[in-house]
């Protein structure tokens, strides 16, 4: 069975139980802070678990892109090097939101499994939860009963497991329960009948593993770790949808089957290594056919690699596998991006997104993996001079601060420099090197690292009604707070009935303002949205939290950052008519002092193009358009009504759309009521930020006027400096050929005058027995002048000794030029008779046999030096 038939099989399964497929979320996770990539099923539910938000359906399944190489979940190391764990992998799953519980999760999956997949009874094995006497959580006998009605024996079959492997938790506090898992032995009957598979299940045994997890969420657990029922309890199931294709295709590993196939072929097509000859050929395929995936679709949701955050863990990805094809498969020349079209048509048709950015994704990767390549050569050299450093100091033991520094500030991986130390029979001192990863990771865990205290409820309530959209000021009662700590600072988290405080989200900043009751007053210093949930943060809790509040937004800033995210909406627009329908958004930032937007789009725009952008936006401005929402329809009315959804953005089931005449957009931001209100759209700087992404920043209303005053202030300077006040640019071209004008004629007069000094020096020339020796000390302003006086009169013949000085900005400087000849037969050597000098000026000096120099504190020794340079000639 092909992997697609396979994942269609699943989700007709599901749906044959009452389900609702949907789609899976983007990969890369925004308005999540405890989260830099979705890592399970789970995810995209997280508020739904935590009670802030509705299921659309009780029952849901699907198949969702997991990332797994940050935080909790970190499966890097191991990729590549065994058959089933990768960066990226799909995860199938089940969910019950409040719905069914342990029976049907069970039942349905030992059908699907065991039924309709028919994988054999004897292969495979349920663990279910031991239980915990501290967290007074008892076996759970509930879940062992189901999985007995499955199997036809229990010995052996059913296991009981830990806490570590059968506890499930969100994170330190909220929703948790025991789960139970699946797992197969895919082992030869040979190798079956020597150990029986239950004493691998859980050994880190590569073909007896874990396949399917159930996880029953039944508890929540607190801020001082106790645990409490929850009311509704809950379904979330994961299964790798790699490892079952494995199992279902008969193979021993993932790579085995077809989802992997045209791409590790065509890797080596191009490199000429086939998979299965050689361990190490075998471990870089897997590790370049992972992580292909994983950073192309990270790409297609829009997380380019980038030297922070998340977009470093891309690039850190990407640069894994360029080093193992430089380091396993010789490829010095950049391949990956080659691989993108089959990667493409091989996924393209459950992930449309993949096939929608296929070039950009060729684009950017080819510009990391060249850019990557040209630090490997970097970092070689310097590894090549540090082990000779070492060398010559009879030692083997490269420090783990140098290994540490090339790979976080040139992103040389230490395994790499490891390789290299030992081909040069030293070693890396590995547990310095470790502690210096430690200290890092440690400092950028503080500076992240946010305390939460328990939510204090105070009155019971749905979700926070936004209602910032017709207003800034409102009548709310607080319903919920926290207390946390981040940076060593106290904040107060409050979460309110309803709202007028727009929250961070869509690049628009969150709202700032006060709340105030009748006894006081607290500061909002940010409002953001966590989890679906609208926290707004104050510097301090209300000392009477139970009162009713006014919320008030402050209005001016408000106003402010609409104008720029209608003005956004405007350029996009704009920026579609002129540079062409291939445009689209790939971020934006809306804050009330300028506006920057994203797109893709593979050249730079010319000045009139720019203009006429501007041109476009600001006649929409001048139209003065209403503003048009629709709320709450579904994406497809959406899309009909002309707007665009974006890859890698989460869409719920009903959208908001936002018209101004023609522009129309998916939004959930705030904006002004007519375009007229933005007076004017500047665009202030535009550039490229990545391969086929460009950025462009723009001011507007009141920005905009002190933009261009600022602009026009500094022109009208320059025309009353220049006297002109009409052709400003004539004036300065005319000042700058002038200039250039006067450079010349300088440098002619300097070459005369050189040319005359020469002549007099010449003139006073002693003969030395054959030697003419040239001296005497000259005005000049620069040590490069005097140089080049020395170097003109040894040009004059070929037995020349020139000795001159000259103090300048009150220090002494002498430079000696000896012929060639006088060096070779005579063996005058101009550094000798330099060292032997510059004391008289206190200095020193150097430079060649045939030119040197030197430089000191005392000017008036100039004569005594260039003296004693005559004796030293008569003693030669
Ligand atoms: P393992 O112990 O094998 O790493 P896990 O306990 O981390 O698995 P879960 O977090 O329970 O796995 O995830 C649910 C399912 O997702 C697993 O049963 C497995 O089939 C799959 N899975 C987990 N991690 C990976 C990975 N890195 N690559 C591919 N599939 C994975
Ligand atoms: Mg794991």
């Amino acid at each position: 069975m092909k992997a697609k038939e396979l994942r269609q099989m699943f989700f007709e399964f599901f749906g044959s139980k009452g389900h609702k497929i949907i789609q899976s979320a983007p990969m890369v996770v925004k308005n999540d802070p405890t989260l830099m990539f979705t890592n399970a099923g789970m995810n995209q539910f997280k508020d739904i678990f935590l009670g802030n938000s509705q299921p659309i359906s009780n029952r849901v399944a699907n198949s969702q892109k997991c990332l797994r190489v940050s935080g909790k979940h970190n499966d890097l190391e191991e990729v590549g090097h065994d058959t089933y764990h990768h960066t990226m992998f799909e995860m199938l799953g089940n969910w019950s939101f409040g719905d069914y519980f342990k029976k049907e999760a069970i039942e349905w999956a030992w059908e699907f499994l065991n039924g309709k997949l028919g994988i054999p009874e004897e292969r495979l094995y349920a663990t279910i939860f031991e239980g915990n006497t501290e967290d007074k959580v008892p076996r759970d006998d509930e879940a062992f009963g189901y999985w007995k009605n499955c199997f036809s024996e229990t010995e052996n079959r059913i296991l009981e497991g830990s806490k570590k492997d059968n506890f499930w938790e969100m994170g330190e506090t909220g929703p948790c329960g025991p789960c139970s898992e699946i797992h197969v032995d895919i082992r030869d009957e040979s190798e079956r009948s020597k150990i029986p598979g239950h004493e691998l299940v859980n050994k880190g045994h590569p073909q007896v593993i874990e396949i399917w997890n159930l996880v029953f969420i039944q508890y929540n657990r607190k801020a001082d770790g106790s645990l409490e029922m929850l009311p509704a309890k809950h379904v979330d199931t994961g299964m790798g949808f790699e490892r079952l294709c494995m199992v279902v295709q008969g193979k021993k590993s993932n790579y085995d089957t077809d989802i992997f196939q045209a791409v590790i072929n065509e890797i080596s097509r191009i490199t000429g290594k086939n998979y299965g000859e050689k361990e190490s050929w075998d471990i870089a395929l897997r590790v370049i056919a992972d992580h292909l995936r994983a950073v192309s679709f990270s790409i297609a949701d829009g997380q380019l690699p980038s030297n922070n955050k998340a977009g470093y863990v891309i690039r850190r990805i990407l640069r894994r596998a360029v080093r193992y094809g430089y380091n396993n498969l010789e490829t010095e020349e950049p391949f990956l991006y080659r691989l993108v079209p089959v990667l493409a048509s091989a996924m393209g048709d459950q992930y449309p997104e993949l096939l929608a950015a296929k070039e950009q994704i060729s684009k950017i990767i080819f510009e990391e993996e060249t850019a990557f390549l040209k630090t490997l050569g970097k970092g070689l050299k310097m590894i090549g001079k540090m082990i000779s450093d070492l060398k010559k100091e009879n030692k083997n033991i490269l420090p783990g601060k140098i290994a540490f520094e090339l790979y976080d500030t040139y992103g040389f991986p230490a395994d790499l420099t490891q390789l290299i130390l030992k081909e040069n029979n030293m070693k890396l001192d590995t547990a310095g090197f470790e502690e210096e990863m430690k200290d890092q990771k440690k400092r950028s865990r503080e500076d992240a690292s946010l305390d939460a205290g328990d939510w204090q409820i105070i009155r019971e309530s749905g979700d926070t009604q936004f209602t910032g959209y017709e207003k800034t000021e409102d009548e709310v009662l607080i319903t919920k707070f926290r207390k946390v700590k981040l940076k060593g600072k106290e904040f107060c988290h409050l979460v309110f009935d309803k709202t007028p405080f727009y929250a961070e989200s869509g690049g628009q900043v969150g709202d700032t303002g006060f709340i105030v009751s009748e006894k006081e007053k607290t500061e909002i210093i940010d409002t953001v949205k966590e989890n679906n949930l609208i926290i707004h943060i104050a510097n301090q809790t209300p000392v009477d939290p139970t009162a009713l509040f006014k919320a008030v937004v402050n209005s001016d800033k408000r106003l402010m950052t609409s104008n720029n995210h209608t003005a956004t909406h405007l350029i996009h627009y704009a920026l579609r008519s002129v540079l062409g329908n291939h445009v689209e958004q790939k971020g934006s930032l809306v804050t009330p002092d300028r506006l920057r937007f994203d797109f893709s789009h593979f050249s730079k725009p010319g000045r009139e193009e720019l203009l006429k952008i501007e041109e476009i936006a600001n006649r929409l401005v001048r139209e003065n358009l209403p503003q048009n929402v629709t709320d709450n329809i579904p994406l497809k009315k959406a899309h009909e009504m002309g707007a665009m959804a974006l890859f890698g953005e989460k869409y719920g089931e009903s959208v908001r759309v936002v018209k101004f005449g023609t522009s129309v957009e998916l939004c959930g931001g705030t904006h002004i009521s007519s375009t007229g209100s933005i007076g004017i759209i500047k665009i202030v700087s535009e550039g490229a930020i990545a391969a086929g992404v460009r950025r462009l920043e723009a001011v507007t209303a009141a920005r905009a006027d002190e933009y261009i005053n600022e602009k026009l202030i500094a022109i009208e300077e320059i025309a009353t400096l220049l006297k002109s006040p009409v052709n400003i640019a004539e004036g300065v071209e005319k000042l700058l050929a002038e200039n250039s004008m006067l450079k010349k004629t300088l440098e002619k007069y300097q070459a005369n005058s050189a040319k005359s000094v020469i002549k007099e020096l010449e003139k006073k020339a002693v003969i030395i027995r054959d030697i003419s020796f040239v001296s005497g000390v000259v005005e000049t302003d620069s040590a490069d002048t005097l140089k080049a006086i020395a170097f003109e009169i040894r040009k004059t013949s070929d037995n020349i000794v020139a000795v001159i000085g000259s103090s300048i900005n009150g220090k002494a400087n002498i430079v000696i030029a000896v012929s060639d000849i006088l060096v070779r037969d005579k063996g005058i050597s101009a550094v000798n008779m330099i060292k032997e000098i510059a004391s008289e000026i206190n200095g020193g000096g150097g430079g060649q046999p045939f030119l040197a120099s030197a430089g000191g504190k005392n000017p008036d020794g100039i004569d005594a030096a260039i003296k004693k340079a005559e004796e030293f000639i008569r003693k030669v």
